[in-house]
């Protein structure tokens, strides 16, 4: 079996999450490029990030990022996916300051062509939000969503300061600590999404505190949301929204009323109509080959932590590590 060095030439770091960083490289022989995540080996890696490696292997959909394998190094475990070149969404609406209403709906159809495909597979997001929302590269940016099934189902646990625990997407029912349907909270966040794009700013936040956390949260409960006069939004589309952002999980608008919903139908691809009924088999062609014995294999092989040894790809990767500055992983530091 070739190692990661062998296989994948490392071209550049794209940027670090809470998992850990995420480097682009190009396979050697097909040229092609692709996305890769690294874990720490060690107990980071538990029966959780399995399960949800097994679930993204699973996952084709022309919206969701593709899972390609898994392969160790000496220090992490690394997660090879499809490499979205154009970036995430959340930059796109930032240097746009927001989108129109046409723009918003291509990419929220799209956004919800991709969950609805994960709910059919009984995969929740629970993290869905405009900078896990990444675009492809072509001239008419397709959507691919990544970090579904890799999501921690303890949102609300996680220290404000991290990224996942900006309660900005969260819904409702979620904060209330009580058991909730997946589904229909990621249609709340899909929202939020939605709002997001078109206003250019969250739903929730308090103009005058957006940081204070507990003044979202209070307006998260109480639904109190409002659309600022300068954004015009057609009617039909506000109405769209007010069907999202009910509290009660059960009388919130779930997404196959969502594909339903007049607004949300306008200018709807072709490809889209026709949802779930589409063959994605042809993404197999770019997808993995490792069975889920093989991944599974690796990734307990993962959960032993490194020892010591220093390969050629660590030394490579280590340079390109801004904390880390004597070639020393970070697991080495802790
Ligand atoms: P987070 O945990 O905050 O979502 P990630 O570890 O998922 O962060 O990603 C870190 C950075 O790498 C982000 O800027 C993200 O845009 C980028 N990235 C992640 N996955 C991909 C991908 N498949 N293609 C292109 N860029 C990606």
């Amino acid at each position: 079996m070739l190692k990661m060095e062998e296989k994948y030439e490392l071209l550049k770091e794209l940027g670090s999450g809470n998992f850990g960083v995420a480097r682009l490289v190009r396979d050697k022989k097909t040229k092609q490029l692709f996305a890769v995540k690294y874990i720490e080996r060690g107990t980071k890696i538990d029966e959780k990030v399995q399960r949800e490696i097994i679930n993204h292997r699973s996952l084709m959909h022309p919206n969701i990022v593709l899972f390609r394998e898994v392969m160790l190094t000496p220090t992490h475990l690394a997660i090879v996916m499809e490499y979205a070149a154009g970036g995430e969404l959340f930059e796109r609406m930032c240097t746009a300051g927001r989108f129109s209403e046409d723009e918003a709906r291509y990419f929220f159809q799209q956004l919800i062509s991709g969950v609805s495909y994960c709910h059919s597979m009984e995969i929740c997001h629970r993290d869905l939000k405009l900078e896990n929302t990444l675009l492809d590269g072509n001239a008419a940016p397709r959507v691919k969503i990544c970090d579904f099934g890799y999501s921690k189902s303890g949102v609300l646990h996680s220290k404000p300061h991290s990224t996942v625990g900006t309660p900005a997407y969260i819904a409702p029912e979620v904060l209330s600590r009580k058991e909730y349907d997946g589904k229909i909270a990621d249609v709340w966040s899909c929202g939020v999404t939605l709002y997001v794009m078109l206003v250019g700013s969250y739903p929730f936040e308090d103009p005058e505190d957006p940081r204070d956390f507990r003044k979202t949260i209070a307006r998260i409960v109480s639904v109190q949301y409002s659309i600022p006069e300068y954004v015009h939004i057609s009617s039909s589309c506000r109405q769209f929204l007010s069907q999202i952002f009910v509290a009660n999980p059960s009388k919130r608008i779930t997404i196959q009323a969502i594909k339903n919903n007049p607004w949300f139908r306008k200018n709807l691809p072709r490809e889209l109509l026709e949802g779930e009924k589409c063959n994605y088999e042809n993404l197999r062609i770019c997808q993995s080959t490792q069975s889920v014995e093989e991944i599974t294999q690796i990734v307990q092989e993962a959960r032993i932590p490194a020892e010591g040894s220093k390969g050629s790809w660590h030394s490579m990767v280590g340079t390109l590590d801004p904390e880390d500055d004597n070639g020393a992983s970070s697991a080495d530091m802790e």
